[in-house]
């Protein structure tokens, strides 16, 4: 008699919807009796749980942990000395260009394109290097801003991707060269205490876009990516001088700082509500 039978496919990803436990999924039982059983059981569970949760937040706080995330990342930048902007989604191709994301380019095929000449923004850096051209011109350095807006990606199906995430960028352009890494570190520190995470690393990476890249990791996801300048893109936005940003995923950050699994979970979405699978 066998005594390894595991989850069916069906049974594994309702479990995974509803956000069961990790060290479920290699389960195995003597029969499909008791594994139905037991499944039936855990899914009662699992959906009371759900339910509770989604009273919860209808009932208490009222909004998601996501647009809860936004809101304290914003005031704790503000009260850093950062200014808040804000720029459209539409992006022309021209503004890739500069960016050196041409056809041939790995993130060119992860574009979103809406006509011949304009694309849904894959990131946020075109549009603040352009406004911080005027910003720097118009005010005594340093300009500290930052945006937190939707970024669009063709990605495959992961847990940690979405198509349509939520960036937060902040940049601070004109400090000394050799404050750069002790104030990217500190950034990094300002908002890993103000989204409340804990067990964070900085990684040297190499991006596609950005040459040499300063990841913040917790263990193997990335939670942000930094960079600095002076960079060889610079020039292709008419500036010069000292810079250092991070870019960070919002949900990412939701998703840990809520021990989600998952990304889909705690993004925009009509599945899920603030964590919660609806077909409950
Ligand atoms: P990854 O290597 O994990 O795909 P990336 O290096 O391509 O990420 P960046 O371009 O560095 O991503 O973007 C900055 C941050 O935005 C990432 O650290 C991550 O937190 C977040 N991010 C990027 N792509 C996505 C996505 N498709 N869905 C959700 N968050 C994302
Ligand atoms: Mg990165």
């Amino acid at each position: 008699m066998t005594t390894d039978i595991p989850w069916s496919e069906l049974q594994k990803r309702r479990l995974q919807d509803l956000n069961g436990l990790p060290d479920m999924s290699d389960s195995t039982f003597a029969s499909t009796a008791e594994r139905d059983a037991s499944f039936k059981k855990q899914e009662r569970f699992l959906t009371d749980e759900a339910k509770t949760k989604l009273n919860d937040t209808m009932d208490g706080i009222r909004r998601p942990a996501l647009c809860q995330m936004e809101s304290i990342l914003t005031d704790v930048l503000i009260q850093a000395g950062f200014t808040q902007v804000t720029t459209p989604v539409i992006l022309p191709k021209s503004m890739l260009a500069k960016m050196t994301i041409d056809d041939e380019h790995a993130l060119s095929s992860q574009v979103f394109w809406l006509d011949e000449k304009r694309c849904l923004r894959p990131m946020l850096a075109p549009n603040l290097y352009v406004l911080l051209k005027d910003l720097v011109r118009l005010r005594k350095e340093p300009v500290k801003i930052f945006e937190i807006g939707s970024c669009f990606r063709k990605e495959s199906q992961s847990s940690r991707h979405l198509n349509e995430f939520t960036m937060l960028n902040l940049v601070e352009w004109g400090l000394e060269e050799s404050d750069r890494h002790r104030r990217l570190e500190e950034y990094a520190q300002l908002v890993m205490d103000a989204a409340g995470i804990n067990d964070v690393h900085l990684e040297h990476e190499n991006s596609v876009v950005y040459g040499d890249t300063i990841d913040v990791m917790q263990g193997e996801l990335e939670l942000g990516s930094g960079a600095m300048g002076p960079h060889f893109l610079d020039g292709n936005w008419g500036m010069t001088g000292a810079w250092v940003g991070i870019g960070f995923g919002l949900e990412r950050l939701t998703m840990v700082h809520e021990g989600s699994r998952n990304v889909r979970s705690v993004g925009k979405s009509i599945s899920y509500f603030n964590g919660v699978r609806l077909n409950l």
